[in-house]
């Protein structure tokens, strides 16, 4: 008796193993097939800045978001698809056609009659940005567009930092020559250690929405946003909120000093066209 509890006991570990193992094979043909049919799409998220407190905001730029929508397993979330383009080897793909992606429709930006810098941030890999040929690469790109350098921003993360900063920062400071901007994304969750931060050519500091959510009533992430704000005053870095979704979140970041803002209390992510669809006269 002991024994047939303990094999139906193993039959539906199995069957729970295996079933998420036949998703994951699911998910890799389903991605693979994107891929090829280019039915992955950016969606661009405002990001805005104010002069003062009492200042207007404006926008500076959009930050370009992957969305994939799967016929059959309906929308799946970048927090999903990265790491198993990662682990597929398919993100020198993904890579492509973000930037593809991008640089058209910065021009389409620029004829649009929004009241908005049309500076597009994409957010780069560490083994994308190791990967060789990464600079020469963006460098033609921007030369066979003759879009400047200076619309477009990267946003790296601490992990990338860690090994092998000559070469990163080497990169980096290449790409800073053509115009291009940096940004440290999701900071503060990572282990770089500061003195990375005085080493690279980092334009600004991107507060991760882990410390913004609960800001008003946390001590301590008010704390570390504090002293964000503090350390970006002093190495002279733009300091940016990430998930700003409520006025709250919006009061005390401007009483704290943050001045720049990314968010839903704003604006959510939307495709190209939702942002170009008016013309100029
Ligand atoms: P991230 O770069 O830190 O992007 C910010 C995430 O926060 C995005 O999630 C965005 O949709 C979400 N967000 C924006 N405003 C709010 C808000 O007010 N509240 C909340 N709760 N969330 C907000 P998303 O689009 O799901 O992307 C997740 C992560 O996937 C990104 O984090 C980034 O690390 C990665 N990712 C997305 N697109 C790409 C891409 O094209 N390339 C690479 N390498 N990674 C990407
Ligand atoms: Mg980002
Ligand atoms: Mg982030
Ligand atoms: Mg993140």
């Amino acid at each position: 008796q002991a024994k047939d509890v303990n094999a139906s006991k193993l039959q539906f570990f199995n069957t729970g193993i295996q079933r998420e193992f036949n998703y994951r094979q699911q998910l890799i043909a389903a991605l693979r097939k994107a891929i090829k049919s280019e039915s992955l799409e950016i969606y661009l998220q405002p990001q805005y800045q104010q002069l003062s407190p009492d200042s207007a905001l404006n926008c500076l730029g959009f930050e370009a978001l992957l969305r994939w929508c799967d016929e059959e397993l309906g929308w799946v979330s970048p927090a999903e698809f990265i790491p198993l383009a990662e682990s597929q080897g398919l993100m020198p793909d993904l890579h492509r056609l973000v930037l593809d992606q991008v640089l058209s429709s910065i021009p389409r930006l620029q004829r649009s009659a929004l009241e908005c810098g049309v500076r597009v941030a994409i957010n780069v890999s560490a083994s994308q940005f190791k990967a060789e040929g990464f600079v020469e690469d963006i460098e033609q790109r921007l030369l066979a567009t003759g879009i400047p350098g200076e619309l477009l921003e990267l946003e790296v993360t601490e992990s990338m930092l860690i090994d092998d900063i000559e070469h990163t920062a080497n990169n980096m400071e290449r790409l800073k020559a053509l115009g291009v901007t940096f940004a440290l994304d999701d900071f503060g969750t990572g282990y770089a250690s500061l003195g990375y931060l005085k080493r690279l050519p980092l334009n600004s500091l991107k507060i991760d929405q882990s410390f913004i959510r609960d800001l008003h009533t946390n001590n301590s992430d008010e704390a570390i946003v504090r002293t964000v704000v503090a350390l970006g005053n002093s190495l002279d870095l733009d300091i940016i909120a990430e998930g700003v979704e409520t006025e709250e979140h919006l009061l005390k970041l401007q009483e704290m000093g943050c001045f720049r803002f990314q968010g839903y209390y704003f604006a959510r992510p939307e495709p190209v066209s939702f942002w170009t669809s008016s013309e100029k006269d």
